[in-house]
C-alpha cells in the first residue's frame, strides 16, 4: 500500500498572523474601498489569492542567502552565484540581471524596435505586450483555438498555433525579429506548452533564420506538466525536462517573481554576443550596471536559491495538486472553471455561473465582491472591467469571458486554507442568485481596474 495524501512538503519556521475580520466588518470595508479589492489593505484581507506574482514564502536556505548577499558595486560574487544556478539549467552565455520581468522586455522591445517590427507569441502577457506596443511593435498571439475555450479539453492548451506561425513567418518575415513563447502561457489561464510544440516552433524558426526567445516566468509549472501529461518524459528528472526545453531557445526573459520564489527580480538571458552588448547599454540607463541589473546583491543570492528549488518534485508535485484540489472542489460544486486548471491559479467563469448578470454589470466584479464579503478572499477580475472596449459610438463592448481569478502564491497557504475557500465559494453557491450586479461610478481613463469605483445592486 503507498500513502496517497500529497502533504505542503515544507515545514512553517516563520509566521505571519492573518487578520480574522467579521462579514460586518468586511461589508464596511468593501463600502469604504469603493468595492474595488485592489483599494483594500492587505491586513483586512484574510486569504489573498490576487496574484501569483512577488507573493511567494523564500525558504529558510534563500533567507540564509540574503545574510550572505554580496552588495559589491561590480563583480559581486552573488552576481556569479546568480549566474552559475541558472546556467545549471538555462546554459545561455549571456544573463542580464534586472528588477523584474518587464525590464528585460522593455530592453528587449526597445533594440528590436524599427517600423512595421512584429513579434509574433502564443499569448503575449499584458506587460510584454504593452512594451512591444509603446516602443511602437505590433503584437500578434497566434494560440491554438482551443487555448481560447474555457471548457475545451486539451493537456496543451498554451500551444502555439504551428500552421498560423508557419504562414506569419512567411508573410511577415522580413519584420519579425525574433519568435517568443510565454511558457506557461499565463494570459491565457496558465496552461502548458508541449515540448513537442517547443520544438517545432524552433524548427520554423530555424527554416526562416530567427532566433526563439521564451518568456519563462512558470517554467518548472511547466516542465511538471510536460512529465505528467507528455509521452516519454514520464520517467525523466524535472532538470532534464528544463534543460531540454531551453536547448531550444536563443534567449529568454523571465520574472523571477514567479517560479524562483523572489519578492522581486527578473533576467534576460541570450547568446547573441552584439545584441547581449546592446541589451547591456539598455541596462545602465535604466536598471544599474552589469552585474546588478536592477537588484541588490542580496537578491540574486536568495534567486540563486529560488531557482533551484523550483524544480524539486516534491515541491511541483504540491504546487500543481494545490490548484487542482481548489478548481476540481469547485466542479464538484458545480461551478464552472476554465478547464484544464493551470499551473499558478484557478480561473471561474462568472458568466457562466451567474448567468442573471449581463456582461456590463460585471459579473466577474459582483462574484470578487461576494467572496471577499462572505470571506476575506481576495481575488482578480479579469473580464469587462478590465478588458471592455468601446465602438465607434463610444458604447463600452463587453470583454469575451467574465473570469475571477483566484491565483495561488507560492508556499504561503495550507491545504485547510484551500478548503475554506471553497468552504465560501459553497456557500456563496446556496443563493447565488442573490448576488447582484454592479456599476462603475468613477473611472480613470486607462487601466481602470486598479482604481474604479463601483456600487453594486
Ligand atoms: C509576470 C509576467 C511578466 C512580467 O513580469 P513582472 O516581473 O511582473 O514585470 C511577463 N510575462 C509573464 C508571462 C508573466 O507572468
Amino acid at each position: 500500500m503507498t500513502i496517497k495524501t500529497i502533504i505542503e512538503p515544507f515545514r512553517i519556521k516563520s509566521v505571519e498572523p492573518i487578520t480574522l475580520t467579521t462579514r460586518e466588518q468586511r461589508a464596511d470595508i468593501l463600502k469604504d474601498a469603493h468595492f474595488n479589492l485592489f483599494n483594500i489593505s492587505s491586513d483586512d484581507v484574510i486569504i489573498d489569492l490576487l496574484t501569483d506574482s512577488g507573493t511567494a514564502a523564500m525558504s529558510s536556505a534563500q533567507w540564509a542567502a540574503i545574510m550572505e548577499g554580496d552588495e559589491s558595486y561590480a563583480g559581486s560574487r552573488s552576481f556569479l552565484f546568480f549566474c552559475e544556478s541558472i546556467r545549471k539549467l538555462m546554459p545561455f552565455k549571456h544573463i542580464i540581471p534586472t528588477h523584474q520581468g518587464r525590464a528585460a522586455e522593455r530592453i528587449l522591445a526597445k533594440i528590436v524596435a524599427a517600423d512595421g517590427v512584429r513579434i509574433p507569441n502564443n499569448t503575449h502577457f499584458d506587460t510584454t505586450r504593452a512594451n512591444f506596443e509603446d516602443q511602437g511593435c505590433i503584437a500578434d498571439n497566434l494560440v491554438i483555438a482551443e487555448g481560447l475555450s474555457p471548457i475545451h479539453e486539451h493537456p496543451f492548451k498554451g500551444n502555439m498555433d504551428l500552421a498560423a506561425l508557419e504562414s506569419y513567418l512567411a508573410v511577415y518575415n522580413e519584420h519579425i525579429p525574433f519568435v517568443m513563447l510565454t511558457i506557461t502561457n499565463n494570459a491565457g489561464g496558465g496552461q502548458p506548452v508541449s515540448m513537442a510544440n517547443i520544438r517545432a516552433v524552433k524548427a520554423l524558426c530555424g527554416k526562416s533564420g530567427k532566433p526563439l526567445f521564451l518568456d519563462a516566468c512558470r517554467f518548472a509549472e511547466n516542465a511538471y506538466f510536460i512529465k505528467q501529461r507528455e509521452s516519454g518524459y514520464q520517467d525523466k528528472s524535472i532538470t532534464t525536462i528544463v534543460k531540454e526545453m531551453f536547448s531550444y531557445a536563443d534567449g529568454m526573459t523571465m520574472s523571477a517573481k514567479k517560479d524562483p520564489f523572489g519578492n522581486i527580480g527578473g533576467w534576460l538571458a541570450l547568446n547573441d554576443d552584439a545584441l547581449a552588448e546592446q541589451c547591456r547599454n539598455q541596462l545602465v540607463i535604466t536598471e544599474g550596471f552589469p552585474t546588478y541589473g536592477g537588484l541588490a546583491g542580496r537578491d540574486l543570492a536568495a534567486l540563486a536559491v529560488g531557482v533551484q528549488e523550483a524544480v524539486d518534485e516534491d515541491y511541483l508535485a504540491y504546487r500543481i495538486r494545490t490548484i487542482e484540489y481548489l478548481g476540481h472542489a469547485l466542479q464538484a460544486l458545480d461551478i464552472p472553471i476554465v478547464s484544464p486548471v493551470g499551473g499558478h491559479a484557478v480561473f471561474v467563469d462568472a458568466k457562466a455561473w451567474l448567468p442573471h448578470i449581463p456582461a456590463l454589470e460585471y459579473p466577474g466584479q459582483a462574484l470578487a465582491i461576494a467572496l471577499y464579503e462572505i470571506g476575506g478572499i481576495r481575488s482578480c477580475e479579469i473580464g469587462s472591467v478590465m478588458f471592455a472596449s468601446k465602438d465607434e459610438n463610444g458604447t463600452e463592448v463587453a470583454a469575451p469571458m467574465e473570469l475571477v481569478r483566484l491565483a495561488m502564491p507560492r508556499r504561503v497557504y495550507t491545504q485547510s486554507h484551500v478548503d475554506y475557500v471553497i468552504e465560501c465559494f459553497a456557500e456563496l453557491a446556496k443563493s447565488k442568485e442573490s448576488i447582484k450586479g454592479c456599476q462603475i461610478t468613477w473611472q480613470p481613463e486607462r487601466l481602470r481596474h486598479f482604481t474604479a469605483h463601483f456600487l453594486q445592486g
